[in-house]
């Protein structure tokens, strides 16, 4: 391979699956896009030319709010989900220990660059791109991650979710693949459990504004895939920063416009590959407005003297 991907890389079209996250990069940069989805690929394994190796380091980097929401939803998840018998954690403390032995695995991978061997490991935006001040950036992401856990501990969506039987949480289990028409959809509710013949799914976000394109997903997911009608799915959001627990209500949601969204959104990603079943870098667009928050300007930053089209901010 050769150090940079002009030359077109073959596309896998029969494992596309369109996700949220995946249209909200397309949207961002589709330069960023393509790395993401086809450039980085095959960058685990350890013979692999350096630039995909590069690109794959970078597609996992998180920022330090991500990696907190992370510790959060996961710590939270290993709590409810490995409710059986005598075995089940019962007081706020134990999700506590499950948070910090979360936050110090993520620590000590960043301060031993522990990433650089195994880039599944914790990798954080802001040190890779420059924060020096590594103690001041983790005890404040200590003291957000307990914040967040005392209010949810705290909070009514905990309490409900304390009152839930072990079962209750073994029908579904996240994520979730399944066909609409010949698009695969990926769908990754943070929690999912099954109460009074219904479904639930909840997120964890930093908003109470909820995306209503997920939300119809969800209900499209319960009724054609588990046969589960609309009125008995039920689509939350919690708001890890301040405690308000919300549903959706089934009036805000416009399933027709969503399936439309989702089509146009589809058939803009496979314009994008060949009828060969490849995909080309420079068909890609560049949004540079968004290079200040880009995960892959290191890596674009060293294509700029040869390709000349990123703007100054990737450096
Ligand atoms: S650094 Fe800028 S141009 Fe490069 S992928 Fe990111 S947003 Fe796109």
């Amino acid at each position: 391979m050769s150090e940079d991907f002009h030359p077109p890389l073959t596309a896998n079209a029969e494992r596309f699956s369109w996700s949220l996250s995946r249209d909200n990069l397309f949207k961002f940069c589709q330069l960023a896009y393509f790395f993401h989805y086809y450039a980085a690929l095959g960058g685990h394994y350890q013979h692999c030319a350096e630039p995909v190796r590069l690109l794959h380091r970078l597609k996992q980097l998180v920022s330090c709010q991500q990696w907190e929401n992370n510790i959060f939803s996961e710590s939270v998840r290993e709590y409810f989900l490995t409710k059986s018998g005598d075995d089940y954690p019962v007081d706020s403390d134990a999700l506590f220990n499950l948070a910090h032995r979360r936050f110090a695995q993520g620590k000590r991978s960043v301060l031993l660059e522990e990433w650089r061997n195994d880039a599944k490991l914790t990798n954080l935006f802001e040190t890779y791109y420059g924060e020096k001040n590594f103690e001041r950036l983790f005890d404040s992401a200590w003291q957000n991650i307990s914040d967040q856990i005392k209010t949810f501990t705290g909070s009514e969506c905990f309490q409900y979710l304390q009152r839930l039987d072990a079962l209750a949480w073994k029908r579904f289990k996240p994520p979730f693949e399944f066909k609409l028409g010949e698009t695969a959809i990926w769908l990754s509710p943070d929690l999912c459990w099954s109460a009074q013949g219904g479904i639930y799914f909840l997120s964890f976000t930093n908003t109470d504004t909820y995306n209503l394109d997920q939300a119809a997903l969800y209900k499209i997911f319960a009724q054609t895939v588990r046969n589960i009608p609309p009125d008995k799915t039920f689509v939350c959001n919690y708001n890890i920063a301040t405690g308000n627990w919300t549903f959706i209500d089934n009036v805000s949601l416009n399933i027709s416009a969503t399936l439309e969204k989702i089509d146009f959104s589809t058939a803009a990603m496979r314009a994008k590959i060949s009828e060969y079943n490849t995909v080309d870098q420079d068909n890609f667009e560049v949004y540079s407005e968004h290079c200040p928050q880009c995960r892959f300007r290191h890596y674009c930053a060293s294509l700029r003297s040869t390709a000349g089209f990123i703007s100054s901010h990737c450096q």
